[in-house]
């Protein structure tokens, strides 16, 4: 039977990460998943005797996938007869890492979740609706490291895609933003399964995620920086200061965000204006997991919270809220993601199907 869709690989699909590939590849018009991998641990196994016990999801395993054989990551040359792209979403040391995803480029596109390449200057680091032209260095990337088909592009660390797309949406409507100081209060889940030992959080706070503070002050630079010699270079005019906590809750990333101006402030209804109007190139496509509206302002005093707004545009809208003036920077806002769907799954996905509208697949 002729093969209509693009043939894709998760790898590290036994994951937190890897099963929401799975869960929202199931039926995607574009994609169609025929390779997995994840350690040796599960290498040589069915997916679901591997999964057993640890399938994390709500609905059951995608039927087609249930009986896909597990390969380890490390059969680059093998993944590469069987898929056309791989989502890259496993653990392993980041130089580990770098040299694996690089070994899969030489053979096609990897959208990858992984930090590991994140500030790499001719590595696209991708949020759809923000920075859609970072792809056009592609083809550099390609030279520089002659690779004829693959390419990399990754998807940004979770704690920023709550509160750097409403700040962008300010952004290219003229109003240039100077400074943020942004506490985030993120989602046990983040940590991956099983992630973070029950008794450690229940009834608690944990004021601080190894790394995470260093790349939710650094990524959003790359995101908002311009491209010169088919590098990406960073916006210099923008400072953030950013404390990162991980809190009680399953899924959800929230952000409290104060945000100065660099020029004169807009009105409150203006920038909610801004914030309700705002379409990125993924609405403007029609994308299939493109989120419409991407913004979802709450009116309500309590909002956005995880339970309630999480979902939000099948977990991949962002919910803003509570934005009043700040007596000391200019404003202030509540805003949230899903941390598996948009700032993991779900983000990687609309930007492979952005590739693909775009013509780099
Ligand atoms: P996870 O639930 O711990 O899953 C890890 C995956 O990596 C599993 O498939 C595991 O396979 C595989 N793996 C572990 N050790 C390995 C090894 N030595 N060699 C090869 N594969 C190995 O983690 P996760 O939350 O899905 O995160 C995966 C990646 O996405 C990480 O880079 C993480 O930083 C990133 N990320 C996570 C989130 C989130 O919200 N969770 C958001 C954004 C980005 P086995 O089952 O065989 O051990």
């Amino acid at each position: 039977m002729k093969k209509t869709k693009i043939q894709v690989g998760v790898l590290g699909a036994t994951g937190m990460v890897g099963q929401n590939y799975l869960r929202l590849l199931e039926d995607h018009p574009w994609f169609q998943v025929s390779y997995l991998a994840a350690s040796s641990r599960s290498a040589g196994k069915k997916y679901s005797e591997a999964i057993s016990g640890r399938w994390l999801m709500k609905d059951e395993i995608p039927e087609h996938v249930a009986n896909l054989p597990i390969n380890s990551v490390h059969e680059v040359e093998e993944a590469s007869k069987q898929c056309d792209l791989v989502f890259s979403a496993f653990n392993l040391e980041k130089q580990a890492v770098m040299e694996l995803e690089e070994q899969y480029a030489e053979y096609m596109p990897v959208v990858s979740n992984n930090s590991a390449h994140r500030l790499i200057e001719d590595i696209p680091l991708i949020i759809p609706e923000v920075n859609p032209h970072h792809l056009q260095i592609i083809p550099g990337q390609q030279r520089n490291r002659a690779w004829d088909k693959g390419f990399i592009i990754v998807k940004p660390n979770c704690s920023i895609q709550s509160f750097l797309p409403p700040v962008f949406a300010l952004i290219e409507a003229g109003i240039p933003v100077a400074s943020l100081v942004v506490t985030t209060l993120q989602a046990v889940s983040g940590a991956g399964y099983p992630g973070m030992a029950a008794l450690g959080m229940i009834d608690n706070v944990i004021p601080f995620i190894q790394g995470e503070e260093e790349k939710s002050e650094k990524e959003p630079l790359k995101i908002l920086g311009s491209i010169q010699n088919d590098t990406i270079v960073d916006l210099d005019s923008l400072v953030l200061s950013v404390h990162c906590n991980r809190v009680p809750v399953r899924h959800g990333h929230l952000a409290t965000v104060s945000l100065k101006f660099r020029d004169n402030q807009p009105s409150l209804p203006e920038i909610r204006d801004i914030w309700e109007s705002f379409e990125g190139i993924p609405q403007k496509l029609n994308l299939p997991s493109a989120p419409n509206p991407p913004i979802v302002f709450r009116d309500e005093i309590d909002r956005p919270q995880p339970v309630k707004d999480r979902d939000a545009g099948n977990g991949m809208a962002i919910s803003v809220g509570r934005l009043r003036e700040c007596p000391l920077l200019d404003i202030r806002f509540v805003a949230l993601s899903h941390n598996t769907v948009r700032g993991a799954a779900g983000g990687a996905i609309l930007s492979a199907e952005l590739l693909k509208a775009k013509g780099y697949l």
